[in-house]
């Protein structure tokens, strides 16, 4: 019920695990990570369970990568296991992603995708979200999020990542929260401000049917019509 997405020069899982810690409050069942580490997969760890299960694995093993997603999920379609843990990816591993909420059609999407020869591993929802942007996936990652996305009915906050380029990370939220944390160098995405907040407070608030595309440092907001939209920064001045 929770997610974290991180690109910048800091290594990606620290942010994350650290993230996820501060959305606990939201309830999970289970917690992983996909990062990118410059290998043709992306490095991908996922446990039902605490958290501190994916910590314990990370600290023993770590991975190297300045670009990931985080997730921590309270299972509504497929039971808590490893398996149906977050990220999500196609059968390459090249692309990974991170879901919050219910994709309303993912059955008749699903047989959609078997049919053309996508296969699937876990009972979730959301895996149709991997093997969406993976079937629209022709070298360009936002395009792809749009196309997959044109495709959902229901909520969604969603972080995705590829092999392809290091250095970007595309977000979209409908009915699910999603924020964008604004750093020096560095940038996030997260369910909610607690988990930004030891690193930067900037924030970008996001409206329903908002695309964030992060692209080395720069951070760009579009709408659904693919424009780009002039988000407010705004200041936090509070504490957890
Ligand atoms: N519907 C997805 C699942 O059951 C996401 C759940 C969540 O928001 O954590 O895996």
């Amino acid at each position: 019920c929770g997610i974290v997405g991180y690109l910048g020069n800091r290594q990606a899982t620290d942010v994350l695990v650290d993230g996820l810690s501060k959305l606990e409050y939201r309830g999970y069942d289970s917690a992983g990570v996909a990062v990118n580490n410059g290998k043709s997969e992306l490095e991908i760890r996922k446990y039902q369970g605490r958290l501190a299960v994916l910590a314990e694995d990370l600290e023993k093993n770590p991975i190297k990568g300045h670009l990931g997603i985080g997730h921590t999920r309270w299972a509504t379609h497929g039971v808590p296991s490893d398996v149906n843990s977050h990220p999500h990816f196609n059968k390459e591993k090249t692309i990974a992603v991170v879901h919050n909420g219910i994709i309303e059609n993912y059955l008749e999407l699903k047989a959609e995708l078997q049919a053309e020869g996508y296969e699937f591993i876990s009972q979730t929802d959301t895996e149709v979200a991997a093997h969406m942007v993976s079937k629209y996936y022709e070298g360009n990652l936002l395009d792809a999020v749009y196309k997959a996305t044109a495709r959902f009915r229901g909520a969604y906050a969603l972080g995705v990542i590829c092999t392809d380029n290091d250095q970007e990370l595309v977000a979209v939220r409908k009915d699910s929260p999603l924020i964008v944390g604004l750093g020096e160098g560095e940038n996030f995405i997260a369910s909610d401000i607690p988990a930004v907040l030891k690193y930067t407070r900037k924030v970008y608030y996001l409206e329903n049917g908002e695309y964030v595309h992060i692209l080395g440092d720069k951070v760009e907001v579009l709408n659904e019509n693919r424009e780009v939209v002039e988000k407010k920064v705004n200041e936090i001045n509070w504490d957890v």
